[in-house]
């Protein structure tokens, strides 16, 4: 049984995508130690749009690394899709993230030498998709993202713009339940950065629920939902009528 999709899992499916209680990460630095993110709760349901803002070393990133099974937590819990995550194997917490979680980056993180497609294709031949399939699949997501006319570009024959849309491709080329972001826009100038959040309403709109990291409020303006965070705690959850993104 496939126990990470909500589709099969009944009991999922009545949760909340994401639950975190009391979530809390500690970085011990020689006798010092950070207190990261310090009794963290929310939940976030399947089709939200979230942002996530806050200063500078904050926790955003720490939040999402959680929430992206890369990390775990000191204390407190982690379900993602009705399931607990912290007592999960690395080997089980790796195959989740890989099925269920889309990242994307500031620096897009494209290998080099590779096609967009080639790019795009990647996520799957960790996940065992078949040779056959991956080529169509991968083509399906540059066209979700509108850049099928450019699957034989490698990144530096593309913009800043269209390699974090090929990013984005590749993120959501598995069908992840989750699309995480971290500053996808902190790369790009303004008018680049409206199109790729414009792209994220999009998708959102498709049913794809989307945590993203900002510290920028013309960013986050695009969101149905603001999270702030300052000094590893959550401090404000607000929901807002979000701006279309032309
Ligand atoms: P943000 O993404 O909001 O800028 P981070 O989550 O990266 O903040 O960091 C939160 C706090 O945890 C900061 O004080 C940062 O210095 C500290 N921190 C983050 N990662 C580590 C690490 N690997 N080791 C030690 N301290 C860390
Ligand atoms: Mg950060």
């Amino acid at each position: 049984m496939d126990s990470d999709r909500a589709q099969s899992d009944p009991a999922a499916v009545a949760a909340p995508l994401v639950a975190v209680e009391a979530l809390t990460r500690r970085y011990r630095m020689g006798p010092q130690t950070v207190h990261a993110l310090e009794g963290v709760t929310v939940a976030i349901h399947r089709g939200e749009f979230v942002a996530v803002m806050g200063p500078s070393g904050s926790g955003k990133s720490t939040f999402m690394n959680l929430l992206g099974c890369l990390d775990r937590p000191d204390a407190g819990q982690y379900r993602l899709n009705g399931r607990e995550v912290a007592g999960l194997s690395s080997d089980a917490l790796a195959a989740l993230r890989n099925r269920s979680i889309g990242f994307v980056f500031q620096s897009f993180n494209l290998l080099p030498r590779q096609t967009a497609l080639a790019n795009v294709a990647l996520p799957m031949v960790y996940a065992a998709v078949g040779h056959g399939q991956r080529e169509e699949r991968a083509l399906a997501a540059l066209e979700a993202v509108g850049l099928r006319g450019r699957a034989g570009h490698r990144p530096t024959q593309l913009s800043g713009g269209q390699q974090q849309r090929v990013a984005i491709a590749r993120a959501l080329v598995n069908e992840p339940l989750l699309l995480l972001a971290d500053e996808p826009t902190g790369a790009l100038d303004t008018a680049t950065s409206i199109e790729i959040m414009a792209l994220f309403q999009r998708l959102n709109r498709r049913g794809i629920t989307i945590v993203l990291v900002t510290h920028e409020p013309e960013v986050a303006r695009f969101a149905g939902r603001v999270l702030h965070f300052r000094d590893g705690c959550l401090t404000a959850d607000l929901v807002q009528a979000p701006e279309a993104a032309a």
